[in-house]
């Protein structure tokens, strides 16, 4: 049995505990902040619940993978899967189209917009329904094991690898088409990826667990806690001592340090490597947080109650303000209990540049009025820019919250205050970063930095992937979880 330290008790973290206690390992926590779950949180305001993340969590398919691991995590466990009739929908000049899960009403929809596009549009749902049956959320379900590298064996699959979103939605006529392809994730982002988002949600494999975000951390906190592992909090870890080629003891903010068999550092690489701990960043890592073509993002966001009984809108809403900004609003009348009687809790989210989310951190340490004015003027932009887009809603909005890359840079501590990993450019294939670190044989990465583009599933599957390593290490697998199979 070994003894685990992990640093960080996000969905990594928690994860990484979970099938360390369930190995028959010992292992203790130490999160920075008062409560686990890192990004994977909610928090309350008055009356009304801010839900910080899912707005879709890969693997609620049962016949996934990805399920039987959120059923070990606890993640799942007991609680109802919601799947919205649409995952987005895209507005442009007065007309709409959304991302229904109903993948035969999604290629309906887009067809009966532009039948100029039927040819295009064919294609990209064959490839869509092919990937599904790749991953076996269609067809006779059956995972057939594909890599990467076989997918691209198949044509119909392989005409998208290279593009990016971008490229392809300039194989479309229509403006909302090319409008609908980007909206989400960006000009940028690899369009195979983007088929992927399209399969999952439309095989459900992207469904939102009952309860929100903050709930299912909950949940994986009293699942680590009940197999016996331990939990800290508020305990930073601020050096990672080094000796012979191995990491031996951490120290605190405290001032208190711990030894450990193993330590395991699930944070931002970025604020790990030459700060607490003296080892430079494995180049790897170093080539990723260099290159322009996978970047790193974070996003300004509001929550905001709507006093109405229905929207005109379901899931998440995409369109343009007059001056050119994106805005994504979500609702949340699935969770009645996120608000009062008679309103809807809904965010605003608009993504920002590395630049953007430095300046804002920045501005939030040098001049604290300055940045809550800013905040202040952004919540009330959102809602006229709602008002605008929904005339007939008018008058019903309620600014409750505010949020920017400062906040995140303060509550999990990632650099640029990002909460996903790097951006999934065109011309690349999943690839996943070693977790081990020269000059620390007995200390590993689990990050969702060691895979773009990050995300729940990549966070506890790397997790899941450092306990892995260790079991390998000690030959001592101990009770090995089914999803542990060696
Ligand atoms: C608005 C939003 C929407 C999202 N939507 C989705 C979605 O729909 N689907 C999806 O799959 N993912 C989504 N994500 C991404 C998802 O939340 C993250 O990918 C995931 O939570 C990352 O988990 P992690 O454990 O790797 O990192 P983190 O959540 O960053 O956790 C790291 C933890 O380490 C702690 N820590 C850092 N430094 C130290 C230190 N020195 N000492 C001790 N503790 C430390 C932090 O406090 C934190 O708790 C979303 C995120 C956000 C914010």
């Amino acid at each position: 049995m070994a003894d685990i330290l992990i640093i960080g008790g996000g969905v990594a973290g928690l994860s990484a505990g979970i099938y360390a206690q369930l190995c028959g390992h010992s292992a203790a926590i130490y999160e920075a902040h008062g409560v686990a779950g890192g990004n994977l949180t909610g928090w309350q305001r008055g009356d009304y619940h801010v839900d910080n993340c899912i707005h879709w969590l890969t693997g609620t398919n049962p016949a996934t993978k990805t399920y039987e691991m959120w059923e070990e995590l606890g993640v799942l466990g007991g609680v109802e899967v919601f799947t919205p009739e649409s995952l987005y929908t895209c507005r442009l000049d007065g007309q709409s189209l959304s991302l229904y899960s109903d993948i035969n009403k999604f290629e309906a929809e887009m067809l009966s917009l532009s039948s100029l596009d039927e040819k295009e549009i064919r294609s990209l749902f064959g490839a869509v329904r092919l990937l599904q049956s790749a991953m076996g959320i269609a067809g006779d379900k059956q995972d057939k094991g594909l890599s990467a590298k076989d997918i691209l064996k198949l044509p119909l699959l392989a005409r998208y690898y290279g593009l990016s979103a971008k490229q392809l939605s300039m194989r479309f006529s229509h403006p909302l088409l090319r409008s609908f392809i980007c909206a989400f994730w960006g000009d940028e982002f690899g369009a195979l990826a983007m088929l992927s988002v399209f399969a999952n949600f439309c095989g459900g494999n992207g469904g939102l667990p009952r309860g929100g975000s903050k709930a299912a951390a909950d949940r994986m906190t009293a699942r680590f806690l009940s197999l016996g592992g331990r939990l800290y909090l508020g305990k930073r870890a601020e050096k990672i001592e080094l000796s012979g080629g191995r990491a031996t003891s951490v120290s605190f903010s405290d001032g208190t340090r711990t030894e450990a068999d193993y330590i395991i550092v699930t944070a931002d690489p970025a604020v790990v490597f030459g700060k607490i701990l003296d080892l430079p960043m494995p180049k790897a890592f170093l080539r990723q947080y260099e290159s322009t073509r996978a970047v790193r993002f974070s996003s300004f966001q509001c929550a905001i109650s709507c006093r109405a009984g229905s929207l005109p809108f379901g899931g998440d809403c995409i369109f343009d303000t007059d001056g050119g900004e994106r805005v994504i609003v979500r609702e949340f009348s699935h969770e009645p209990s996120f608000a009062p009687t008679g309103e809807i809790m809904l965010q605003t989210m608009t993504f920002c540049s590395e630049r953007a989310a430095k300046s804002s951190i920045r501005l939030r340490r040098l001049n604290r009025a300055e940045y809550d004015e800013k905040k202040q003027k952004l919540g009330l932009s959102q809602i006229c820019a709602l008002e605008k887009e929904f005339p007939q809603l008018k008058g019903c909005f309620k600014l409750i919250d505010v949020w920017t890359p400062a906040t995140y840079r303060r509550f999990v501590g990632s650099e640029i205050g990002s909460y996903m990993s790097f951006t999934f450019p065109a011309r690349a294939l999943p690839r996943k970063l070693d977790g081990h670190v020269s000059g620390a044989e007995n200390l590993l990465l689990a990050t969702q930095w060691q895979q773009s583009p990050g995300g729940l599933p990549i966070a506890a599957e790397r997790g899941r992937q450092a306990i892995l390593e260790i079991c390998k290490k000690e030959h001592a697998y101990g009770r090995m979880p089914l999803a542990l199979e060696v």
